[in-house]
């Protein structure tokens, strides 16, 4: 049997991502510049995304999800960024962080109780990081302890993306720090839990609208039912769901890549020097071309992670590869682009200087490049 090329989208597939990006272009677009200066995404606009569908890809259909696969996720953070990266991770962290620890770890009850709520208008967020404990991450301490038929949360969790719209939480505590990663155990936490108040808001460089904010848990009283996957099992939740989402990591970069590349070549065939378009110049082309190349291999190993994951195979170090390949493309692609645009690119009034910020926090959050190249080194070298 011939296999179809990676990029080789099925029709159900084309007909996904090409009615993401339409609605990108229609709802998102032209609300971008203000949503990054305000720092803010209006809650009508993610009341909007529930609508489209992009917030409930894998929830099976019987809890009021699309039904569909990773790759779909793929897509849709890939359309969206191209965008608004911004959005794009609001998206990525609904599906493949929450949404997929529920799916993978919930029991019966947890996933009937939740998955409905997250298929309709429920934002999710996940609660991993803190202060002291960043690539680190089972270094930390929030501390769970058993009160009858209830779990009390204490401490702080740092960088919660989605933390302002959010109405459930994953949120990672250890049940005995002595036990060290063995203590670390998965909870699903309701915004309203008495004990849990959501912190301060960073002010970011990129991705600003995206909210990320501290968490304060004080005794944060959790039913014991919400304990999600086995106690104790908690680096399991989050060594998986954070491979997964790695990737949606990787469609973050492509879609902005592919965002600052498509300004790029409109603004080069328009903008004239010397007499005749920018994009003339075959020092212009060449650069454009290897931006292009550059992309599609980023493109090609996330779609290959993606598929990877979808046909059940293992793709931990294809996931680094290409959450760690797609982040520096798109700091290289956005600096071009900010270099092709001239003074223009170096200003708010044009959009490249803001995938430009966008594009650095691609190498930073869901494990840093260098954790990724230790994943990548363990395999390779064993
Ligand atoms: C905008 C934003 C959103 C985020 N969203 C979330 C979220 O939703 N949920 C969540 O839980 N977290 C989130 N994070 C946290 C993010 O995952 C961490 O910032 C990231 O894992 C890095 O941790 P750190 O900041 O503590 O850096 P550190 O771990 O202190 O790393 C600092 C530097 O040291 C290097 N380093 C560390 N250890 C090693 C090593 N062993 N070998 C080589 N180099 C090493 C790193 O590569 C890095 O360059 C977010 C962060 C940001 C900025």
């Amino acid at each position: 049997m011939t296999q179809p090329a990676l990029t080789n989208l099925s029709e159900d597939e084309r007909l996904f991502r090409d009615s993401v990006y339409e609605f990108a272009n229609r709802e998102v677009r032209p609300l971008v510049r203000e949503m990054d200066e305000r720092a803010k995404i209006p809650p009508a606009l993610v009341e909007k995304l529930f609508g489209l569908g992009v917030m409930n890809i894998e929830i099976p259909e019987e809890f009021g999800g699309s039904g569909a696969g990773f790759f779909h996720s793929v897509l849709a953070v890939e359309a969206l960024s191209r965008v608004d990266p911004a959005i794009g991770v609001l998206v990525d962290v609904q599906n493949t962080l929450v949404i997929n620890a529920l799916q993978c770890w919930g029991d019966d009850q947890l996933r009937r109780t939740y998955l409905p709520r997250l298929a309709k208008n429920t934002v999710g967020a996940y609660a991993l990081s803190e202060a002291g404990s960043g690539s680190d991450a089972f270094g930390l301490t929030t501390r769970a302890t058993e009160r009858g038929d209830n779990w009390l949360l204490s401490g702080r969790k740092l960088w919660i993306s989605n933390a302002v719209e959010a109405g459930l939480f994953v949120v990672f505590a250890t049940v005995d720090p002595a036990a060290g990663y063995h203590g670390i155990t998965a909870f699903v936490v309701e915004r309203n839990a008495p004990g849990l108040t959501i912190g301060k808001k960073e002010d970011k460089l990129g991705i600003r609208a995206s909210s990320t904010c501290e968490l304060l848990f004080d005794e944060c009283r959790v039913p014991a039912r919400n304990v999600l996957g086995d106690i104790g099992k908690g680096y399991k939740v989050a060594i998986e769901t954070l491979n997964e989402g790695r990737i949606g990591i990787g469609a973050q970069m492509v879609g902005l890549a592919q965002g600052a590349l498509d300004h790029t070549i409109a603004y080069i065939k328009e903008r004239r020097q010397f007499g005749q378009p920018i994009s003339d110049f075959q020092a212009v082309q060449h650069q454009v071309a290897r931006a292009a190349l550059d992309l599609e291999a980023a493109r090609l190993l996330v779609y290959n992670a993606a598929r990877l994951r979808d046909a059940g195979q293992t793709f931990l170090t294809e996931a680094a590869m290409a959450k760690l390949f797609a982040s520096e493309m798109a700091e290289r692609v956005t600096s071009l682009a900010i270099n092709l645009y001239g003074g223009y690119g170096f200003v708010k009034d044009y959009p490249v200087e803001k995938l430009y910020r966008d594009a650095k926090i691609g190498q930073i959050y869901e494990g840093t490049s260098n954790l990724q190249l230790q994943t990548i080194a363990k395999r390779v070298i064993g």
